[in-house]
């Protein structure tokens, strides 16, 4: 879909995939004016193809469009391109069990124009590509680097919308967990380095002794979909939920003790992964490796059993996109 600053939305269409045809001075090569969402379609035993919570997504893709200075699509219009775009060939969203089709909805700004200003023309496109099972052999713990240098966002930035500078800036830490043997890297805030942020792509959440659930509140994070849920079925479960500042020493001091007894990360495209160690320079912190009877394992169930249609979906969460 085209948008003017003249003309507001126009010209919704459905194209072959291929090349953007952009001009090299498109403000997004320059000025990085851009922001997207991941989002997946699930097929259920019956063949019908669902979403999850795309009125959160879209909702969300609303703020980060608001913070980039990027013009608003109405979330009717967001799950209109979903649905256009899953319609164009059905078979696309496979059939083996927790496969989906993942969706990648982004917005551009389109305009020629080297002056720093927001963009009067921008695009929005919607493109997709079948995911497999993210753990074919069943759910395998993670270990996660320490950032110790850098930070992903700071106060007052775009941490809280999902834009792809937030991502560039994570790449050279990403590389470092790399390195040193783990697969995400964790994120400290940026003002007093001592308070737990966020992954590159994903939430953490512990569960402490009591069955309370923490998780880091702070307005430099992207608020996941994924985490927001999991705490909802928790609290269903009859959980406390807190969602404040938890520091690394907090982590530290709680495995230690014994008060915290499950720590896991959350996103999309994994859904629930536990975290089985934090590295980082001179630092180790060995979690409890959630095992099959853990609440963490067992609210990724729930949730998974959800979106491919194999319990109820009591909140409403799920949008039909084939019909
Ligand atoms: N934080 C970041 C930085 C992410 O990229 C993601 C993935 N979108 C998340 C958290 C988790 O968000 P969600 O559960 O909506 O996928």
């Amino acid at each position: 879909i085209e948008w003017t600053t003249e003309e507001g939305w126009h010209d919704a269409k459905v194209v072959p995939y291929g090349p953007l045809v952009l001009d090299p001075a498109a403000s997004v090569f320059h000025y990085a004016q851009e922001i997207f969402e991941g989002i997946k379609a699930y097929r259920h035993a019956d063949s019908s193809i669902w979403t999850f919570r795309a009125d959160a997504n879209g909702r969300r893709l609303q703020r980060s469009a608001a913070r980039l200075a990027l013009p608003e699509l109405s979330v009717d219009d967001f799950v209109e391109s979903l649905k256009q775009l899953v319609s164009v060939d059905r078979d696309w969203v496979p059939s083996a069990p927790e496969t989906s089709l993942y969706l990648r909805p982004f917005m551009i700004a389109t305009e020629s124009f080297l002056g720093v200003r927001a963009a009067h023309r921008v695009g929005y496109y919607v493109i997709a590509s079948p995911a497999g099972a993210y753990f074919p052999g069943g759910v395998e713990p993670v270990s996660i680097w320490l950032s110790t240098q850098y930070s992903r966002a700071g106060k007052g930035g775009t941490g809280a919308a999902k834009t792809g500078g937030n991502y560039a800036a994570s790449l050279l830490p990403q590389e470092e967990a790399y390195a040193n043997g783990c697969s995400q890297v964790l994120f400290l805030d940026s003002v007093d380095t001592t308070y737990i942020e966020e992954l590159g792509g994903m939430n953490v959440v512990f569960v402490k002794r009591d069955g309370t659930l923490v998780t880091p509140a702070s307005d430099s994070i992207l608020e996941g979909i994924t985490r927001d849920s999991i705490l909802q079925l928790a609290e269903d479960r009859g959980h406390r939920v807190e969602r404040r500042r938890v520091s690394l020493e907090e982590w530290r001091e709680g495995v230690a003790s014994g008060e915290i007894v499950e720590v896991f990360a959350c996103g999309t495209a994994a859904v629930v992964v536990p975290i089985a160690e934090l590295k980082g320079d001179g630092l180790s912190i060995v979690s409890p490796v959630a095992g099959p009877d853990s609440l963490t394992l067992s609210l990724r169930a729930e949730l998974t059993d959800i979106q491919y249609g194999r319990r109820p979906d009591p909140h409403g969460w799920l949008t039909r996109l084939d019909a």
